[in-house]
């Protein structure tokens, strides 16, 4: 496993993690979380995300039965969570980024997780209703009190995260340090356009979701929707229209015969293209099963395959590089 530093922080986070959305707690039982977990550990990663809303606060009960019954020593990983959704609201109160609810969903998230802090803390999404400097003292606060020791936002715009900053500048608090964006092969505007500036100015970390656009990059989906996987569940039926489009299904089918010249998996090419952005500080996978993660774990050893010449026969078959601004 390789380490970098998350943005500008100084905390060692492996360039592969391990997250729990719609897996934990859901799709597949206990003892394969636990056996996901293991594999992971073993293989160095030391970061697990988590946050309050997957599965309704289940997925962090798993995970904190599996890192208390593992007893791994506390200052070996990096675990995260993430407060706006709720865990299954059902009162106005239970949800947003108002100081009370990152308050409480910060303590439900210990309780469940079983640990005395979390390493990194997200605001899931932006809250419109709450004004900024809510949020970033209730983050600073929570710092100071020992229960988080790194705030962060996941698909904020990049003038929402240079909000916060100035907030924590104008009040000498400490102010969001990471961010967790979706990025993939099909996904690229926001992360190389938008926060572009902020790598620079902010020094921004990121943790990266979604490497396989939730296992469509794998070619899985291709010719059907296989019984078991993700976009077969019922729920996601709002996934699966956004993500099965024609388009990006061609794209796909030519992906997978460069990935096969090369000698490698279309998964392995997937994850390697998004390791190959430097900013990028880790990379967030999710598996169902052992053998997924396995594979996917070995994407650190195929990013040399990724050649410049290979780079642009990839960006010839996505056709989606994105524009930047001329200023
Ligand atoms: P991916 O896009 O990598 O999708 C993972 C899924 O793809 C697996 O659960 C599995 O689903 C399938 N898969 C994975 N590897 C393979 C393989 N080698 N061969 C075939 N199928 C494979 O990542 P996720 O969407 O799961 O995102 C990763 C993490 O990012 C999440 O767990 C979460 O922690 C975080 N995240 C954060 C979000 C945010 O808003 N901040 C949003 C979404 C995710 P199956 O077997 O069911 O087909």
């Amino acid at each position: 496993m390789e380490y970098k530093n998350l943005g500008k922080t100084g905390l060692p986070i492996s360039r592969l993690s391990f997250g729990s959305w719609i897996t934990f707690g859901n799709q597949i039982d206990n003892k394969i979380s636990e056996r996901l977990m293991d594999i992971a550990y073993d293989y160095g990663v030391n970061f697990f995300d988590n946050a309050e809303t997957y599965a309704a606060g289940e997925s962090e009960r798993v995970m904190g039965d599996i890192l208390h019954k593992k007893s791994w020593s506390r200052d070996s990983y990096i675990v995260s969570s993430k407060v706006f959704f709720g865990a299954g609201a059902k009162y106005p109160t239970q949800k947003g980024l108002n100081r009370k609810h990152v308050f409480e969903a910060c303590h439900q998230a210990l309780e469940r997780l079983k640990v005395d802090y979390l390493d990194l803390y997200f605001c899931h999404r932006p809250d419109k209703s709450t004004p900024i400097e809510e949020t970033v003292w209730s983050m600073h606060q929570l710092i100071m009190q020992g229960k988080i020791l790194y705030w962060g936002t996941s698909e904020w715009s990049a003038q929402e995260i240079m909000e916060a900053h100035m907030v924590a500048k104008q009040y000498n608090l400490i102010g969001p340090v990471m961010e967790q964006p979706q990025y993939n092969l099909l996904q690229r505007h926001k992360f190389e356009v938008e926060y572009a500036q902020l790598y620079k100015t902010v020094g921004l970390g990121t943790t990266t979701w979604s490497p396989l656009a939730s296992g469509l990059l794998t070619g899985k989906y291709n010719n059907g929707i296989p019984e078991d996987s993700r976009l077969k569940r019922e729920e996601l039926g709002w996934l699966s229209e956004i993500l099965l489009q024609e388009s990006s299904l061609k794209k796909v089918a030519k992906l997978g015969d460069l990935a096969k010249e090369l000698g490698t998996t279309l998964p392995l090419l997937s994850i390697a293209w998004c390791l190959k952005n430097e900013n990028v500080s880790t990379v967030i996978l999710g598996a169902t099963k052992e053998q997924q993660l396995i594979e996917n774990l070995k994407a650190l050893e195929t990013e040399s395959l990724l050649t410049a010449e290979v780079m642009a026969r990839i960006e010839a078959i996505i056709e989606n590089a994105p524009v930047h601004p001329q200023y």
